[in-house]
């Protein structure tokens, strides 16, 4: 063995499709429901698009990003999120002029320098939605019950939800006046990272994981202590909405989010059967984005889902529906003679989307017999001398083990009625 995958970047296995094929599935099929249409953007951008739109003193800008220089000399970036390239697009094609909110969603793979443990590799995958143009409180509603929903239609049920507003720039600048106030006093309480946050982003000092910090912290100014009365209202009104879907939440003073770019509400849904890495979904408000990326000031709200941890919580439910689809039917053949008129034979039934397979390996029968079961045939269709002879095939029930004979001038609809019936 000489080869090995980049460490954090992991092989999805076909036994593992499954569970991908159906958050997928039930992704697009949420989102049309509440009106999202896909945009698909690069999986690269220039670097300045995230390092804009994330914002430099984040730790995905400044230590998580694979960014190097290509050919031409520019320095360019896998993205670490979806969120900025959609603005940028959003600003490039104009959309601004062609419609007055942009409600769009995505699905795909993300890459962030990270040290990989359960639920965190480094290239990872994210669903998500963007909705651009309105700053609607019903909208952020939307979003959250849009998140919440999905992981329910998915079977999850222990998902916990969390939000909290972090105002607009102004209220947090007159927050961050009195944190750090709070903070610098006590700096050598903090750990290492927080102490360079204090300088650099120390609102991120909020959700750090390091207990002493935590404690720190609970001591200190209250974000929503600080909220302007649109802020307020704003987030009045969010509660108000969600307690109108019903959905039940917690208010967390503390929760910040990892990114800039958020204003106003922040969200986080997590799983308390995840372990350390409980995060699924994760979004806010960015009402400065667009106008950061040089476009009219322009409100949006959206979230990203991280696609690994949800399939490993679909895992651990260990649903039968998860399985591979099994075949329609095996053709099993005894020589080359049956093994032309199989070869055509399943040609024909391809056409009438039935499912089939046959033997490549030069098996026996019962070796063949042997693969229909792995294959989890519901018929093997066995074609040998006598049924070349014949002008017909034995068509075996996997089930019950009954056989019948099918003449080969009425195999397709005696295989098909069997099928549907
Ligand atoms: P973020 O873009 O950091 O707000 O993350 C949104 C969601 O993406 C998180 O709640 C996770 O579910 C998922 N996620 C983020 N980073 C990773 C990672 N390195 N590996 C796996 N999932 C991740």
């Amino acid at each position: 063995m000489k080869y090995y995958a980049p460490k954090g970047l992991n092989d999805i296995l076909p036994e593992e499709i499954p569970y991908w094929h159906a958050v997928e599935q039930q992704v697009r099929s949420i989102m049309s429901v509440y009106n999202y249409r896909e945009i698909r953007t690069p999986i690269m951008e220039k670097t300045e698009v995230f390092a804009r739109g994330v914002g430099e003193e984040t730790d995905v800008v400044s230590k998580e990003m694979y960014t190097f220089d290509d050919k031409g000399g520019r320095s360019m970036t896998l993205r670490p999120e979806n969120t900025a390239s959609v603005v940028r697009a959003f600003l490039e094609h104009k959309v601004y002029g062609k419609e007055e909110l942009s409600k769009w969603y995505y699905l795909g793979p993300m890459f962030r320098y990270e040290s990989p443990q359960k639920g965190r590799s480094r290239q990872f995958h994210q669903y998500g939605a963007e909705a651009i143009g309105s700053d609607d409180p019903a909208l952020d509603a939307e979003l959250i019950a849009l998140s919440v929903d999905l992981l329910k239609s998915l079977g999850l049920e222990d998902i916990g939800l969390t939000i909290n507003s972090i105002g607009c720039p102004s209220d947090r600048e007159n927050y961050l006046e009195e944190l750090a106030e709070y903070l610098e006093p006590r700096e050598d309480k903090l750990c290492v990272d927080c102490q360079t946050r204090l300088k650099t982003n120390p609102l991120r000092i909020l959700d750090c994981k390091n207990e002493t910090c935590q404690k720190v912290v609970q001591g200190g100014p209250i974000i929503t202590d600080y909220l302007c009365s649109e802020c307020r209202s704003h987030f009045d009104r969010v509660k108000s909405y969600l307690d109108e879907f019903d959905l039940e939440y917690n208010i967390n003073p503390n929760l910040v989010r990892g990114l800039d770019y958020y204003t106003k509400t922040v969200y986080e849904v997590f799983s308390s059967d995840l372990g350390a890495q409980d995060a699924l979904v994760g979004g806010g408000r960015y009402d400065e984005l667009v106008e950061l990326f040089g476009g009219d000031p322009t409100p949006a709200v959206g979230f990203a889902g991280g696609i690994e941890r949800l399939v490993l919580l679909l895992q651990q439910l260990n649903e039968s529906k998860y399985s591979p689809e099994g075949l329609d039917l095996y053709l099993a053949t005894i020589d080359e003679q049956a093994k032309r008129i199989a070869v055509s034979l399943q040609r024909e039934l391809r056409e009438l989307n039935i499912t089939t397979e046959l033997d490549y390996l030069d098996k026996s029968l019962q070796g063949q017999l042997g693969y229909a079961d792995r294959y989890d045939a519901t018929y093997t269709a066995i074609l040998g001398p006598r049924e070349v002879e014949q002008n017909e095939l034995t068509l075996r029930d996997m089930v019950t083990g009954e056989q019948v004979n099918v003449s080969l001038d009425n195999y397709k609809s005696e295989i098909k009625d069997r099928l549907d019936g």
